[in-house]
């Protein structure tokens, strides 16, 4: 039975009959230009020795500084210490950057506020902007798959949110002001919900965690450090769908991410 909704799931991501999941995350591929990328963040070594690296280097997020500029006003010092209910209360009413303006509402994020996964996209489109979650229609119906493909469940264990909570205009990209605007919120959510592995889900993503403009192609296939917590950049799910070879690629993203996560949970759970 698990084994046809396997199959299932990844004949939906178009995976089958050609890959087959990896058991080990030591046979993880690095891409072919990985080491060209200066990624300050970046953790050497094989990928389950720099996963327990990470676990064993956990730390508590450092505040973030946002020097606003004159006139403008530092969302970043009283974020960083708010409660859920205050944070969202916060999300709800902020305009501190121009996509306050065009939205219906804001989308502030879903799931297990403890998860030990957390997803992180670029900002909300028309359809997420209509329902105030993140992650709808097709592009969210591939991550749904994406999820279920590694035997994870959005709001069982997962929570999703994005890099900025209004939806730009267009969906075009949120310029890197708005992103800063943006950013104490949801570093105060990943400060709230200590996940053990962040996925970044496009370059929007990546480059505002990882402070790279690096490409995905780059940074994904290894694990990255985002303050402690180990990071994996794979493709946004929309891109998938308009790029259906580089499916493949996410899913040897997501076996990485599995085995990596299932080595963290065992090294934690190991007597000291
Ligand atoms: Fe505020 Fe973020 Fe919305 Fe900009 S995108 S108005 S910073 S919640």
């Amino acid at each position: 039975m698990i084994t046809t909704r396997r199959t299932l799931i990844l004949e939906e991501l178009g995976l089958l009959p050609r890959w087959v999941p990896r058991t080990k995350a030591s046979d993880a591929v690095e891409p072919p230009d990985s080491s060209s990328a200066a990624v300050p963040s970046q953790v050497p070594g094989p990928p389950l020795a720099r996963a327990e690296h990470l676990l064993s280097s956990n730390a508590a997020l450092p505040p973030l500084t946002h020097p606003a500029t004159s006139g403008e006003v530092d969302t970043a010092q009283p974020v960083a210490h708010m409660s859920w209910p205050d944070l969202k209360e916060a999300v709800r009413g902020c305009t501190a950057c121009p996509l306050y303006a065009n939205r219906k509402q804001t989308v502030f994020g879903v799931g297990d506020e403890r998860a030990d996964w957390l997803f992180v996209g670029e900002g909300p489109g028309a359809e997420e902007d209509a329902r105030g979650e993140p992650f709808v229609g097709q592009a969210g119906k591939l991550l749904d798959n994406m999820l279920a493909a590694i035997g994870i469940k959005r709001g069982n264990d997962v929570y999703i949110a994005n890099v900025v909570k209004c939806r730009p205009p267009g969906n075009r990209v949120p310029e890197a002001s708005e992103a800063a605007r943006c950013e104490p919120f949801l570093t105060r959510q990943i400060a709230l919900i200590q996940p053990k592995m962040i996925i970044a889900l496009g370059k929007t993503a990546a480059s505002n965690l990882l402070g790279t403009e690096a490409s995905i192609g780059s940074l994904r296939g290894r694990l990255h450090d985002f303050h402690g917590t180990a990071l994996l950049v794979t493709y946004h799910p929309a891109y998938l769908l308009r790029n259906l070879p580089d499916k493949a690629k996410a899913w040897e993203d997501l076996c990485l991410a599995r085995d990596t996560m299932q080595r963290l949970k065992s090294a934690q759970a190991a007597p000291k």
